[in-house]
């Protein structure tokens, strides 16, 4: 199996992006997995972030990934999505996680950097003694709003990544990809229009060519914007709250159309097939040049 590092350089020279999507039950992440790969996708990062991995459990999460990973015969990676500290990135490596993101964002640059710093060292040492590639993703801006639908978020270009200190932050921490802030919040918000500043992001892009761009919190976001972020050097894209929604939709229809179904099966399936049309329509938009 080609590695995730491997898989995004592919993605960079090939002007596509890989997806991410998040899941807390096993039946969301095959999902996940079926719809991505008939979608067309190489390969898929799957996410938990903390609450998810709370409820879901670490070894848990790594286990359910390598059965699909398995059962599929396909490339599947398990990033611990936003963790806070370098303490839940260290469970998450000792866990099993391909990846994970120290997410120390809000913190001053300096304590971000040095935290992100120990992270990818301790992501090295455990590669190298498991002979496998562990990478760690940084987050430098502070990237507002949670995985919810919300009202309004407040942005402004002050709250934007600086390409200077995106330079500074890769160079002294060796991350392998970095999450950036350029108009993009968390979750979807329905009172105003949200939209990215591709210019600045091409700022930031050439200041630091050589690290893998992450965009967060692409729920709610026009596709052409997406795709705009793509071709500008984005090679990975988050989706987590329209998948929730779905899931979330599905199940309420199918138990409000058949209150007296209690086959937990049937009932999730329609949550599960609500959110892989989801996750089909972003790969197809991912994929398209
Ligand atoms: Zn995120």
């Amino acid at each position: 199996m080609k590695t995730l590092n491997e898989y995004l350089k592919d993605a960079k020279a090939g002007g596509y992006a890989l997806g991410h999507f998040n899941f807390s039950t096993e039946d969301v992440l095959r999902g996940i997995v079926e719809a991505a790969r008939e979608a067309g996708a190489p390969a898929v990062m799957v996410g938990t972030s903390e609450g998810e991995a709370d409820y879901v459990g670490m070894y848990e999460a790594v286990a359910l990934v390598g059965a699909v990973r398995k059962h599929y015969d396909f490339p599947v990676f398990l990033n611990a999505d936003h963790f806070k500290s370098f303490g839940k990135c260290q469970e998450a490596i000792d866990a099993g996680y391909d990846s994970v993101i120290i997410d120390e964002s809000k913190m001053v640059f300096a304590d971000n950097t040095s935290a992100s710093k120990k992270v990818v060292e301790y992501g090295r040492e455990v590669s190298k003694s498991r002979n496998v590639e562990i990478t760690v993703e940084g987050e430098i801006g502070y990237l507002k709003g949670s995985s919810e639908v919300q009202k309004k978020i407040e942005i402004s270009p002050a709250d934007y990544t600086k390409p200077e200190e995106a330079k500074e932050f890769v160079v002294k921490t060796g991350v392998d990809r970095l999450a950036v802030v350029f108009g993009n919040i968390h979750g979807i918000v329905t009172d105003q229009e949200e939209k990215l500043d591709i210019e600045h992001f091409k700022r930031i892009v050439e200041a630091v060519p050589d690290v893998y761009y992450v965009l967060h919190g692409a729920s709610g976001l026009k596709d052409s914007d997406v795709q705009a972020a793509i071709k500008a050097g984005v090679t990975n894209v988050h989706f987590n709250t329209e998948l929730r929604v779905a899931y979330t939709e599905g199940l309420h229809k199918a138990l409000h159309d058949k209150p007296g179904e209690t086959t937990p099966y049937k009932y999730l399936k329609v949550g599960v097939d609500e959110m892989k049309k989801v996750v089909s329509a972003k790969v197809q938009m991912f994929m398209e040049r």
